[in-house]
């Protein structure tokens, strides 16, 4: 009754509709801007970035032909060499520096011009739906535009311009070959990357680095509303590339470092009333949070690109999760609200039979506030995320404490578990508690079933069953729970052997338990002969001793199955969502991909697959009590 097929199929279909919202054209600022409109007035449509590049050009670029009218020795004049774009200043060049190459790589042969390493420029562009520009330079004495650099060329025919064509949306770069010429001879000179970026907003706050105009990645709507506790923050303009846009960043002084040749196409940068310079620095500027908003803008052209900064005074209350990345074992992160349902459920609740969850001092959505539980087995560090109820997938960097321990809304933080039973504060900058978190010990005795694999009319495994029991243990041995190899059986049976077809399922079972190695006090792992794909499943009683799986490996899935051997429901049946009888339906809510739970869902192919790595509190005496009753069974 798993069909985690379903999930991929829906997963996929959200993921047609990521691509569509990952082009991040400029009217995704547009849209952004729109959904803040009471704030800004913004007026326009998106026509206005269609013809934005127009609108930047510096109209006094025009196109006339190489008159050269300097005299060599004319020390004094003032000259300065440009790569235009469409006509537009792009880059100042050094003619200098031209030449120097030029002259290493007019006495190399041509053998040696093959295998010379070209300096390349980067010329950063503005991203937007056109995709041809043309190539030039410009040469300008005493601020005097006198029109294309005669030394500069793009081809070994000699061309002053040179159109290039981006083949897609998607190509954020192509190259060319600047060419230096001196009467009949040319020889290559720079290789010239024209680079599409878009311009974003930095911010640094308590050693924080990250941008303000992101994605929501559950509703690709992009957010460029952003709070900050605290009384300062630094801002910056930022430019990314179409691939940078869509990863998390990394290396940011990278970033910056392109932010000098992409200057030319900030005019000016307003924090509120305040106009800034832009022309003095792209840097770091330090900001006061006077106000409980303030729009940044960077203008570009005739568009602003802008950014609300808000003072936050009164900051979520917030839990600890499980962050995507985190596949570390050896600690369970219980956490209540990245699954809440609003305080109330229709259904027969396992979680709220069962809870022991401890509540604290205040409310959160209705009702007194669940502490979150980190169950170990063994003192140890673990890595936890900090999340605000109701959570958001893009959380404000809001700063918190733990102990002395500065911790960011969204961010993982590390924490060293504290003796058993151990409940901490986490405050707000302001000083209020926000959230708690427990530590909890598991010290149960130790349980050493037996797992024994099952090939159909093959001997073929796919995967060694020792890394089989190494990944199920990765997660069990918290609980105390250490399962042991067994066997591997082999059946040999006739038929088509359909996929959840009872009478063939029967067939199977039957086999499986007249084997002379079959014990009823061991659990049998049955890989599926010939249909892949659909993760696996067990008994609907939840109480056998076996679970079939798909022929490709997926670690996930022997974890999740053996939850289902011992008594546990899916995740979202369990909390009460819907009722067992309905949990084929499984698939279909969203809170069963959402937890980090062994008895949610999910797929390790995915990118955005969620870990599933925890057992709670309200599961673990029931795994352990139906543990303890198969592995006692009589023979
Ligand atoms: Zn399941
Ligand atoms: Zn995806």
């Amino acid at each position: 009754y798993d069909s985690p097929n379903l999930f991929v199929i829906a997963h996929e279909l959200g993921h047609g509709a990521f691509n569509l919202r990952h082009t991040f054209s400029p009217e995704s600022f547009i849209a952004a801007e729109r959904t803040t409109q009471n704030l800004m007035d913004y007026a326009g449509g998106t026509e206005l970035w269609a013809h934005q590049w127009e609108l930047i050009r510096d109209p006094q670029s025009v196109w006339f032909a190489w008159a050269q009218d300097e005299s060599e020795g004319e020390a004094s004049a003032n000259k300065e060499y440009f790569i235009t774009i469409d006509g537009v200043k792009a880059l100042k060049i050094k003619i200098e520096d031209l030449k120097k190459e030029f002259n290493i790589t007019r006495l190399l042969s041509n053998e040696e011009l093959q295998n010379y390493p070209y300096k390349t420029i980067q010329v950063y562009i503005l991203d937007s739906d056109k995709n041809d520009f043309k190539v030039s330079s410009l040469y300008v004495k005493n601020g005097e535009n006198k029109g294309v650099t005669s030394e500069i060329v793009w081809g070994i025919k000699n061309e002053k311009e040179k159109d290039i064509l981006f083949k897609a949306r998607s190509v954020e770069k192509e190259s060319l070959p600047m060419y230096f010429t001196s009467d009949a001879s040319t020889y290559p000179v720079f290789n010239v990357e024209i680079i599409r970026v878009s311009p974003n907003i930095a911010y640094k706050q308590g050693g924080s680095v990250n941008r303000v105009i992101r994605e929501d990645p559950r509703t690709f709507n992009i957010i460029n509303e952003i709070g900050f506790s605290g009384e300062k923050v630094s801002l910056r303009p930022i430019f990314l590339t179409y691939s940078e846009l869509n990863n998390k960043l990394l290396d940011f002084s990278t970033l910056f470092s392109r932010n000098e040749q992409c200057s030319y196409l900030v005019k000016n940068i307003k924090f509120g009333e305040k106009q800034y310079d832009s022309l003095l620095t792209l840097d770091w500027v330090e900001y006061s949070l006077i106000e409980d908003k303030t729009v940044y803008e960077i203008g570009i052209g005739e568009k602003v690109v802008k950014g609300v900064i808000k003072s936050v005074k009164d900051l979520p209350y917030i839990t600890v999760i499980r962050s995507k990345e985190n596949e570390e074992t050896g600690y369970y992160v219980e956490d209540y609200y990245s699954t809440a349902l609003g305080g109330s459920v229709t259904n027969p609740s396992l979680r709220d039979q069962n809870n022991s969850m401890k509540t604290d001092g205040f409310d959160v959505l209705g009702m007194a506030y669940k502490i979150p539980i980190i169950h170990y087995k063994n003192l140890r560090n673990v890595k936890l995320l900090l999340a605000d109820i109701p959570r958001s997938e893009s959380p404000s960097p809001l700063q918190y404490k733990i102990n002395e321990q500065t911790i960011e809304l969204g961010k993982e933080f590390t924490i060293q578990t504290p003796p058993n039973g151990t409940i901490l504060d986490i405050k707000d900058t302001y000083g209020s508690i926000k959230g708690k978190v427990e530590f909890r010990q598991i010290n149960e005795s130790l349980l050493t079933p037996v797992l024994n694999i099952v090939t159909i009319n093959t001997d073929e495994v796919g995967v060694s069953h020792s890394a089989v029991i190494n990944d199920i243990n990765a997660i069990y041995n918290t609980m105390n729970v250490s399962w042991k190899e067994g066997n591997h059986i082999m059946l040999k049976l006739e038929g088509a052997l359909r996929l959840k077809n009872d009478i063939d399922l029967k067939l199977i079972l039957d086999a499986l338990r007249n084997h002379q190695n079959y014990r009823a006090n061991q659990y049998y792992m049955i890989i599926w002969p010939n249909e892949d794909g659909f993760g696996g499943f067990a008994a609907p009683s939840l109480k056998d001793n076996w679970f079939i799986t798909q022929k490709t490996y997926d670690k996930r899935i022997p974890a999740h199955e053996l939850g289902h051997c011992s008594g546990l429901d899916e995740f979202v049946v369990n909390i009460g969502l819907i009722p067992a009888s309905r949990r084929g339906e499984s698939s279909d809510q969203r809170l069963q991909h959402m937890t980090t739970n062994i008895m949610g869902y999910s797929n390790q192919e995915l990118s955005d697959a969620n870990p599933l790595m925890d057992f709670y509190s309200w599961q673990i005496t029931l795994v352990r009590q139906q543990i303890s009753i198969r592995i006692n069974t009589v023979q």
